[in-house]
């Protein structure tokens, strides 16, 4: 998960190194706090509880009772070893570090002597079947996960024990596969942008080729599908660099794509790139939900048609925006475009964030848009890939705030933070401070200016109609509009102060007319957020089936501190219909008006923050139109 762009080739921007945004207040850094405290202890325990750690034992030879779980058990404690990891480099904490020492103890005396590791492999199989079973078996997979928790672990603590287990298994997988040995590609693509992090971290080319071969080896139409979904589901119906529309497991479509564009930014190779923006376009433009989130299919947990985007029974796992960011962040330090920078905000802030609970103790697998009661989050999972998933992701989060390139620093997301960047040959810190996304006020102060002249890049949201930007107190006309970089060059002295407003009125988003499901309807947002109505808010008696906003609707911000962990809410000048009398008929002829809709004030908080107290209805869509007049 975690990127390292300083060496890469063709990267326009260049990621910093962990440990050097730490996040001081607010927002994501209560997040991390949470993280730290509870979902990180209760991912421990739940790995125990749920037989991933006494998978591996029995794989030692040790351990009680048979294998428990799915066939990637073992990519759930890497998951956790990269999210903890991780974090260690954001706090000191040598209770956690103990538990991470002692899981790789574990992982490390699993491995097998040719370098081979996999626990259901191990356990229940014989060494000849390893490999027979590429598209659904996950081995390949699994291995990815322990990669990239093997080079987050070495560049958050500089050990290396982790990172030695995880070279020799790539060594051992690169024994097997290549040009001239095995062919075949992972059912579920995840080793691809692993190999590419290894290959930054060792420096081994062999890495980096390996992952390009396993892209190659994708789109022969070998792999068997899932349902009656075939070789689409893992995206092996066409060769990536021919592929032109999102489809398939959305996870693994997407961690596909993070894969590519890690490729593309080691290699340089423009038709993976012309792929990829095809892909973006298709994945963005048709097959998103408001929320930042991928997937409108329970079968197959998949991406649907065009427009297909349904806000009840869509599946947008967490994963998928979790994956969609990973994607979103490389196209960004590969094209220095901030739209990318928008798209990742969406996910982060909305579909990502939902599948949390604010306890940090209980998780969403499935994040839908509209829910008629009765969801609840559980506090694990029997297929548990999406708790570690946010594990690592809140540890990683300060790293998505801020690059380098040959001109400067740009900031790409606004929390209260430190960031340190090395620029030419200096070495500059910001303080920043932000109550976002609560307020739009940013104010960075210039801690250490380094020597030369260089440029701080703020990036302005695509949401974002007004801003203003000042240096040390005084306007700067022109310098920030929506979907750019505001850019300020000079030669920098300690205590310089830049403040960046950006106007963050409610306001109401219509969905494109295709998308049948949800036409006529409008959504609450404000700044990076997505809001919803939930029933808990409302006025006694109002049910949000019946309940309808008028384009011209009067929005109201208010900031409730006692509210879900401290939101702003928004009261909206609504209606809700009184249906009348149906005669338990579902459907009758067309007459006139009978009845008249109400005014009412709707309630909305942000959606990450739904099904937090009783598991009651939600919507993030209201219709214009009560369906009766
Ligand atoms: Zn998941």
């Amino acid at each position: 998960m975690h990127v390292s762009t300083t060496k890469s080739m063709h990267a326009r921007q260049r990621t910093l190194p962990v440990g050097k945004v730490t996040l001081t207040g607010g927002f994501w850094h209560e997040k991390q706090a949470i993280n730290r405290r509870v979902s990180l202890r209760h991912g421990y325990r739940m790995l125990g509880q749920s037989g991933n750690l006494n998978n591996l034992r029995l794989a030692v030879g040790a351990g009680e009772g048979a294998y428990r779980g799915p066939v990637f058990m073992d990519s759930d404690v890497y998951k956790w070893l990269e999210a903890a990891s991780l974090d260690l480099a954001n706090v000191a904490d040598p209770e956690l570090e103990a538990l991470v020492d002692e899981v790789i103890a574990l992982v490390a005396a699993a491995q097998q002597p040719d370098g081979y590791i996999n626990s259901y492999y191990q356990v229940h199989k014989q060494p000849e079947e390893r490999w027979t079973s590429l598209d659904h078996d996950h081995e390949l997979y699994c291995a990815g996960h322990l990669f990239e928790a093997a080079t987050a672990h070495h560049r958050a603590t500089g050990k290396r024990d982790l990172l030695d287990v995880a070279c020799r298994f790539a060594d051992c997988i690169d024994g097997i596969f290549g040009p001239g040995k095995r062919d075949g590609a992972p059912g579920h693509p995840e080793i691809e942008l692993a190999l590419v992090e290894l290959y930054r971290e060792t420096g081994e080319q062999r890495y980096l080729d390996l992952a390009v071969f396993f892209i190659d080896a994708r789109g022969k139409g070998r792999m068997r599908g899932y349902g009656r979904w075939g070789a689409a589901y893992h995206q092996d119906h066409v060769p990536v660099r021919q592929a032109s529309e999102v489809v398939g497991h959305a996870v693994r479509q997407l961690y596909l794509t993070a894969g590519v564009a890690d490729a593309y930014l080691e290699t340089g190779e423009q038709a993976l790139m012309d792929a990829l923006l095809r892909l973006w376009h298709d994945a963005t433009g048709r097959k998103m939900h408001l929320t930042g989130g991928y997937g409108a299919r329970h079968e197959g947990e998949a991406f649907g048609h065009a427009y297909e985007l349904p806000s009840d029974e869509c599946y947008c796992e967490t994963c998928a925006a979790i994956a969609a960011m990973m994607w979103n962040w490389r196209m960004l330090l590969a094209t220095g475009d901030p739209r990318y920078a928008d798209t990742l905000e969406r996910s982060l802030y909305n579909g990502f964030l939902s599948g949390v609970s604010l306890d940090g103790q209980r998780y969403f697998y499935v994040n839908p848009l509209q829910s008629r009661g009765g969801i609840a989050r559980p506090e694990w999972y029997g297929c548990a890939c999406c708790p570690p998933n946010v594990m690592r992701q809140i540890a990683l989060v300060g790293n998505y705030m801020a690059t380098t390139d040959a001109t400067g620093v740009q900031v790409h997301q606004y929390a209260s933070a430190t960031i340190e960047a090395a620029v030419g040959d200096g070495r500059v810190v910001l303080e920043m401070e932000t109550r976002y996304p609560w307020e739009g006020r940013v104010k960075i102060t210039v801690a250490e200016a380094g020597a030369e002249s260089w440029t701080l890049a703020l990036r302005i949201p695509g949401w974002c109609e007004h801003t203003a930007l000042r240096l040390n107190g005084d306007i700067i006309a022109g310098g920030a509009s929506d979907g750019t970089y505001a850019s300020l060059t000079r030669v920098w002295q300690p205590g310089d102060v830049v403040e960046l407003d950006l106007a963050l009125s409610p306001r109401l988003t219509a969905p494109h007319p295709r998308v049948d499901a949800i036409r006529g309807s409008l959504a609450i947002e404000r700044g990076p957020l997505v809001y919803c109505l939930e029933e808990e808010d409302q006025e006694n008696g109002v049910d949000l089936l019946d309940v309808c906003l008028a384009p011209n609707a009067e929005l109201g911000a208010m900031w409730q501190e006692d509210l879900l962990g401290g939101v702003v809410t928004v009261a909206a000048e609504g209606r809700v219909a009184d249906v009348g009398d149906w005669e338990e008929q579902l459907y009758r002829p067309v007459s006139a008006p009978e009845t008249d809709a109400r005014p009412v004030k709707l309630i909305a908080v942000p959606y990450y923050a739904w099904a937090n107290r009783m598991p009651g209805t939600m919507r993030v869509w209201i219709p214009t139109h009560s369906g009766l007049t």
